[in-house]
């Protein structure tokens, strides 16, 4: 007789241990399924973990899980070849409980949170891949695994095997993605003293900053630079839509180099002694490529099913929500003794409601905008560089001369119309 459990959860990443957390705390018998050596192994995160979403599910969970600061600054830099725009926020509010995020090493985090997994009563199955969802009467009641004779059942499967997401397309929830809605991001862990780091950042002893970077730190591609400390290491990288490293042939690697050479960073990490190197996709398609939710026994949560806001730079959060409304709803239905579709259609009702679809739909068209605009960062960027420089370079120039040169200067390539046009179609974007 095939073993069977309630529910298997395929991917150990944020939305899979939520989920399995979730269902196995309620009393479910939960396989957790992970191709990596440990949870955790495999994932790559910048990465800013908020802790509103997870204390969700671990009440004040700071106090014993692995990370490494508690975020007190966050910085964004407008950036040309040789000068940056700044602004951001710091707050004290932040440096205290209960914190607003943290900067955490997934390798760390994510064997903690499968340890409390286990500790609820999940099994979690590790180095397995799982190779199909097995189907019967069109219905998923199983998954097919890499392992001799490895097949295992169960009356739900939740799909959280991250970006890929072969699985689901393999169940036709949707096409493969698309290159402009996946960014590819390259990073590096940097190793520095703890004091330095504080020094550098201005932070007190123990607090981290993120600083995320717009323009030439991606060499004016749609996409981000970031900068973020943990306790002895800052993490360094550059995410790009894949449709854009193709079209202008950029290599990941030489833009992360870029970056790290240019003159408003390399004073950061200066004599930081690299000891990780990564690569990942970022879904990027945001509310219009998020997939068929629901099936028979089946539901997609987290980057497989595209649920990352890029804007904000929030992912995780969004995985570990869609974890937990995907649990909720497989809990309803054991109690129901029903996982049809209609059913588990519970989560897909529940994510529309919650912040996690909201803001996806409030910046559906911002990505896009950017993609087709590339104005936006490779003109307007640099034209705020040039106007700060001007109004603040003391030369005996009158302000208001100054104020009519930074006009003509944006107006030099530009009628009125087009530059009215832009700004309302980015208001337009992000209202
Ligand atoms: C460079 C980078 C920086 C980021 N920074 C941030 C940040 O600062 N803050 C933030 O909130 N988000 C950030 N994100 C996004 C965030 O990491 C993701 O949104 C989040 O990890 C998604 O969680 P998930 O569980 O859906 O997928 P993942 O965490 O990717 O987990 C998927 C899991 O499934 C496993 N798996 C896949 N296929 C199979 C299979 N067939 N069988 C068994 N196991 C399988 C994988 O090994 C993995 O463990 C960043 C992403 C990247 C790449």
């Amino acid at each position: 007789m095939p073993e069977k459990f309630d529910a298997i959860v395929i991917g150990a990443g944020m939305s899979g241990l939520a989920a399995t957390y979730k269902m196995a705390s309620a009393g479910l018998s939960v396989a957790l399924i992970e191709r990596g050596d440990y949870p955790g192994a495999k994932n790559v995160m910048g990465g800013v973990l908020y802790r509103s979403m997870m204390e969700e599910l671990i009440s004040e969970f700071w106090k014993e899980a692995p990370l490494q600061r508690p975020v007190v600054e966050q910085r964004f830099w407008l950036m040309d070849e040789n000068s940056v725009v700044t602004t951001g926020y710091k707050s004290q509010e932040w440096a205290q409980e209960p914190f607003n995020c943290f900067t955490v090493f997934r390798g760390q985090f994510d064997k903690w949170f499968a340890q409390k997994c286990t500790d609820a009563g999940a099994v979690i199955v590790n180095e397995t891949v799982v190779e199909s969802c097995l189907k019967e009467k069109g219905r998923v009641v199983g998954v097919r695994t890499s392992r001799p004779e490895g097949d295992l059942y169960a009356d739900v499967v939740i799909l959280a095997d991250g970006v890929n997401s072969l699985l689901a397309r393999q169940l036709e929830f949707h096409r493969e993605w698309q290159p402009g809605q996946v960014a590819l991001a390259v990073m590096e862990e940097l190793e520095l003293p703890a004091e330095i780091i504080e020094e550098r950042f201005n932070l007190d002893k123990g607090m981290g900053a993120t600083i995320e970077i717009f323009g030439d730190g991606s060499l004016g591609l749609v996409g981000t630079g970031f900068i973020y400390t943990n306790k002895k290491h800052i993490s360094i990288g550059v995410g790009t839509l894949l449709s854009q490293i193709i079209e202008v042939k950029a290599r990941p690697y030489e833009m992360l180099e870029y970056l790290k050479k240019h003159p408003m960073v390399s004073p950061l990490i200066r004599n930081a002694r690299p000891v990780e190197y990564y690569a990942h996709l970022i879904p990027e398609g945001g509310y219009r490529a998020i997939p068929k939710l629901v099936g028979d026994g089946v539901v997609v949560a987290g980057d497989a099913a595209q649920l990352v806001n890029g804007i904000h730079r929030e992912g995780c959060n969004l995985a570990m929500t869609s974890g937990r409304l995907a649990a909720e709803a497989v809990i309803k239905a054991h109690q129901a003794g029903d996982f049809s579709a209609g059913q588990l259609s519970f989560y897909e009702e529940s994510l529309k409601d919650s912040f996690v679809v909201e803001d996806l739909k409030k910046y559906k068209d911002t990505t896009h905008l950017l993609e087709k605009n590339p104005q936006y960062m490779n003109q307007y960027i640099p034209f705020a560089n040039r106007a700060m420089h001007e109004m603040f370079t003391v030369d005996g120039v009158s302000k208001k001369n100054k104020q009519k040169k930074i006009m003509k200067r944006l107006f030099t390539d530009k009628s009125i119309f087009s530059v009215g046009r832009d700004v309302f179609r980015l208001i337009k974007a992000v209202k």
